[in-house]
């Protein structure tokens, strides 16, 4: 048995959520989870509201709003749409005006002093004279110095790198779109050099999988690096240093956001004892789920910080994703372009678009959410959830229901396994077991260990579907784990027959 913190990278409260949203982050980290726990583990899933964005102050600006009372009214809805999309987010704190992220912000901030982390860095940074303005994040954007993509001056929406301001191209204000002068400043950095060699050697333990893999063997290549992390006259929260307040980036504070989440989770349920046992204990297993976007943040910065905080990475993985289109163009909170969980959900069941979103996951690369396709998949899978729920069934035996299946439970193990989790896979090998099923109604066989296969390994995707199969055994959640961990290990055949396409 191990123990999982798994976190889901903090949204922007500018907005509801929407399906760009689910189908990254969010559905494959409860999909993880669910995963998880059917195996016997004991996981938690934190998220917070990233109330210090620079984002946030800007919109928050422009509407003549209070940034904190902005956050708070998303926030709400962000929880109620990861609830109506069956997404079981143990704890999502609000991370402004929070004692439990002040003091995890501080605590990291003080680790990385300690170990000589943190140095200067003379950089120059776009200022707006006539807003007031620096652009470090929200008030500038220009062309990517990496790649060339349009991007903001904090880190590269295409690329991921961190672009050099000096480098970049057609700075401008997003606000007044015209061009920007930069000024030279004095900035607080991490120092990467001093954090490198523990990160090859992390990763050298623990490879980093899909877009992380040449990021990271592109990043370890590179001497001289330092992670700009300050904000001063920007959004951010402030810390202690040499006895002045400095204000550090959201970036910089999400390890501690984490940290902080878990923290006063622990507080909430009254047991503190969480903490130890999922952050600092030798079960613990620590795994990012994240926008390709971010990963200088949390495969870079965050191992480096944990291991100033502790003297050890431990057990760190990190699933990133690219990005959902919708019909061909990008969401857009700000644009309204997008198609809102709210909305959805009053029109198709949340199983049915978890498994749509599962199966068409951007993670390695784009994919686009095509509404007329979708509507199709949707309309037809519906009818197949139905006409399985209403299938005549009998208690299978499930030792033999496993063994039937044998390849399909050794399959679905290398897809949920640590290294190599894949919701898409999940997803794609789900639809075989369910097509199966349809095949063996059509000529009237009995259906009944299929389903029961099906409905124990399609949990993460489909759990309300899966509740109520088992319920149709007479079975609770909490039998189908035992059976899954007595009956299932005769299942588990070699690596030759885990190749499922
Ligand atoms: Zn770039």
């Amino acid at each position: 048995m191990s123990r999982y913190l798994v976190t889901i990278t903090p949204p922007t409260p500018n907005g509801d959520l929407h399906l760009g949203h689910i189908s990254g982050p969010f559905l494959a980290a409860d999909v993880f989870k669910k995963a998880k726990i059917l195996q016997g583990n004991e996981v938690l899933l934190i998220s917070y509201s990233d109330d210090h964005q620079s984002y946030m102050a800007r919109k928050a600006r422009e509407q003549d709003r209070n940034v904190l009372e902005l956050a708070s009214e998303n926030a709400a809805l962000i929880e109620k749409s990861m609830q109506a999309m069956h997404i079981d987010c143990d704890f999502f704190m609000r991370s402004g005006n929070n004692g439990f992220f002040a003091a995890s912000v501080q605590r990291f901030f003080d680790a990385a002093v300690q170990r000589g982390l943190i140095c200067e860095a003379e950089v120059s940074v776009p200022y707006d004279d006539e807003l007031g303005t620096i652009g470090y994040e929200a008030y500038a954007r220009g062309q990517c110095s990496d790649c060339g993509y349009p991007t903001d001056l904090s880190q590269c929406e295409n690329c991921a790198c961190t672009p050099d301001p000096s480098l970049t191209k057609d700075i401008h204000s997003p606000v007044t779109k015209r061009p920007l002068p930069s000024r030279p400043m004095r900035r607080l950095a991490l120092d990467i050099d001093k954090i490198m060699p523990v990160l090859v050697e992390h990763y050298a333990q623990r490879p980093p999988e899909r877009l992380l893999a040449d990021f990271i063997v592109e990043h370890a290549d590179r001497k001289g690096q330092k992670w700009c992390f300050d904000r001063n006259g920007d959004a951010g929260i402030p810390v202690l240093y040499q006895g002045n307040t400095v204000v550090v980036s959201t970036w910089f504070a999400g390890i501690a956001g984490y940290h902080a989440a878990l923290c006063e989770y622990a507080y909430r349920v009254g047991d503190m004892n969480l903490v130890q046992e999922f952050w600092a204990g030798d079960t613990r297993h620590l795994v990012h789920f994240l926008g390709y976007d971010c990963s200088y943040s949390h495969a870079i910065a965050y191992p480096g910080l944990l291991w100033a905080d502790t003297g050890k990475v431990g057990r760190v993985s990190h699933f990133t994703n690219a990005f959902l289109k919708l019909d061909g163009l990008d969401f857009s909170t700000s644009r309204n372009y997008a198609v809102w969980v709210r909305d959805i959900v009053q029109e198709h069941d949340p199983d049915v678009i978890r498994l749509y979103l599962a199966l068409f996951s951007p993670e390695e690369s784009p994919e686009n959410f095509d509404q007329t396709h979708f509507g199709e998949w949707a309309r037809n899978s519906s009818g197949l959830f139905a006409r399985i729920a209403a299938a005549l069934l009998y208690q299978p035996d499930p030792e033999a229901a496993f063994s039937g299946n044998a390849a399909m439970v050794s399959a679905w193990r290398a897809a949920t396994g640590d290294q190599g989790f894949s919701m898409k896979r999940c997803a794609v090998l789900q639809m075989e077991l369910l097509r199966g099923i349809e095949r063996a109604l059509d000529l009237g066989l009995d259906v009944s260990a299929v389903v029961f296969v099906a409905a124990v390994l399609g949990y993460p995707l489909h759990p309300r579907l899966s509740i109520q199969l088992l319920q149709r055994f007479q079975l609770s959640l909490e039998d189908a784990i035992d059976m899954l961990q007595r009956h299932s290990g005769a299942a588990v055949v070699s690596g030759a027959e885990l190749e499922v396409a």
